[in-house]
């Protein structure tokens, strides 16, 4: 199995003993963005020279910048059912808590979604508890194509990430074949025991079965999988390199490692209390953990959710993450009970805002927001994704499309305000574009969504 306990402990009691030129020398390595191995991240997550620490934060930023621009993709979470068998300790829809539970039929999906598209929503993460005969695959199914045939006014999701519970080949070959954009799934922890503890008797409570989900989804024909640990359950130092080992896993095996990671933490939810959890990350720690991910996996799209608050948000977007959601439920039929006020969430949430809002902080601090889908459409996804964006060639199609998201957005959901921030940003933006033929092309493109065309990205 590639998480071996006694490696990763082993790895972590040795990495503490690197010296001081060694921890240079891998931070110059770093300097490089082409990655870092496992054995040179579990050094640095033992640094706690400020001035070690400093040099991290900077070069993340560097990373950050070189590779991702100042472009932030936005998505939202929408959760379908939760009814669940399973018993994790830290959530909200354990079987233990007793609560009127729903899932939503097509029509209410259609509400939730139209309320999305009106929020100017592209993605959408889609997320269910685990029950074979309350949410069977069929119905997650159906799900799906609902989702992507609702379309109000010139609204439409044109991907959607599935957030479900491990399954079989079989069900991951249907859910490719109704073009899912990533597979999305937390390993919550890579330490077994530990995972064993917070999943009492459960399907969920099967530690290789959960761990060997991306392989049989990649069987099935899933190239973009996205990882994830649920930070507070266990030390971060061993989640991190559990991830990093996960990572070269699929990379080995399939060609292609972790499309995205993201760093939830635990938050309060009913039925639980955060005292119950030792392994609590702190601001600090968070902040780290961002930044060697993005030192370790520089390709990697780094996803953050409204779990955190604004300042942290804003904060850690600087040293990596790429993808927020914003102005999220995570409650089944949230959307539609939030606008009557009364929605039951599966954890608590820190960033209240609109997506409007979001997006216009994300301007005010030099980013530009994009709901942009076109890689996942145009075929480029695994490892063919991964060739383009290591060559540094995506550039030259992100930047664009991220403007032309940016603009459909102003046309079609912005105020007066949005508008003027967004035609700022975007004219900086296209006078930096150096390739002539690329810039003619967004030129053309801004002004035939300005007379009404949609959906155009190269
Ligand atoms: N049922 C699917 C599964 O088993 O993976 C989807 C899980 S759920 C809809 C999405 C994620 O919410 C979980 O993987 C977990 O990491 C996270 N979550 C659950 N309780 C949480 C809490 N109290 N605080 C923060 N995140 C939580």
């Amino acid at each position: 199995m590639f998480i071996n306990h006694d490696y990763i402990e082993n790895l972590l009691e040795k990495s503490k003993q690197a010296t001081k030129e060694e921890i240079d020398s891998i931070l110059d390595k770093a300097d490089l963005h082409k990655g870092l191995s496992h054995q040179e991240i579990a050094i640095l997550l033992q640094t706690e020279d400020e001035k070690q620490l400093k040099r991290i934060f900077k070069i993340a930023g560097n990373i950050k910048k070189s590779i991702y621009g100042n472009r932030i993709v936005v998505f939202a979470p929408l959760y379908i059912s939760n009814y669940c068998v399973n018993n994790c300790k830290y959530c909200g829809y354990k079987r233990d808590n007793n609560f009127s539970r729903n899932r939503l039929s097509m029509k209410q999906i259609q509400e939730e979604v139209r309320i999305l598209e009106k929020m100017g929503h592209k993605r959408l993460a889609l997320e269910a508890g685990e029950d074979p005969v309350n949410c069977p695959i069929d119905y997650v199914l159906d799900s799906i194509e609902a989702i992507y045939n609702t379309k109000l006014d010139n609204g439409a999701i044109r991907r959607i990430n599935v957030n479900i519970a491990a399954t079989t080949v079989e069900n991951y070959e249907k859910l490719k074949a109704k073009e899912i954009g990533t597979y999305i799934l937390f390993q919550e922890t890579y330490h077994k025991e530990i995972y064993e503890d917070v999943h009492p008797k459960s399907i969920k409570g099967d530690y290789e079965y959960h761990l060997t989900a991306f392989d049989r989804a990649m069987t099935g024909g899933i190239d973009d999988v996205g990882g994830g640990v649920l930070f507070g359950l266990a030390d971060y130092k061993y989640e991190v390199l559990g991830l990093m080992l996960h990572n070269e896993h699929l990379e080995k095996e399939f060609g292609v490692g972790f499309h995205t990671i993201s760093v939830p933490r635990l938050k309060k939810a009913d039925g639980m209390t955060m005292e119950e959890f030792p392994y609590l990350v702190s601001d600090e720690e968070f902040k780290k953990i961002v930044a060697i991910i993005r030192l370790a996996v520089p390709f990697t799209g780094m996803i953050l959710s409204t779990r955190e608050s604004v300042e942290m948000r804003q904060e850690v977007i600087k040293y990596g993450i790429s993808q927020v959601s914003a102005g999220s439920c995570t409650g089944v039929g949230g959307y539609k009970e939030h606008e009557m006020g009364m929605a039951k969430d599966q954890f608590e949430l820190a960033d209240h805002r609109s997506p409007m809002e979001v997006l216009k902080s994300l301007m005010k601090y030099g980013y530009i927001p994009s709901y942009c889908t076109a890689c996942y459409r145009n075929g480029r996804t695994g490892d063919r994704f991964m060739r383009l964006a290591k060559s540094g060639q995506i550039q030259h199609v992100c930047q664009p499309n991220a403007m032309m998201t940016l603009m459909e957005y102003a046309l079609d959901y912005g105020d007066e305000e949005f508008m003027d921030m967004a035609e700022k940003v975007i004219e900086q933006e296209v006078s930096n574009i150096s390739k002539q033929k690329i810039k003619d092309l967004l030129i053309n493109n801004l002004e035939r969504l300005r007379n009404g065309e949609r959906d155009l990205f190269l």
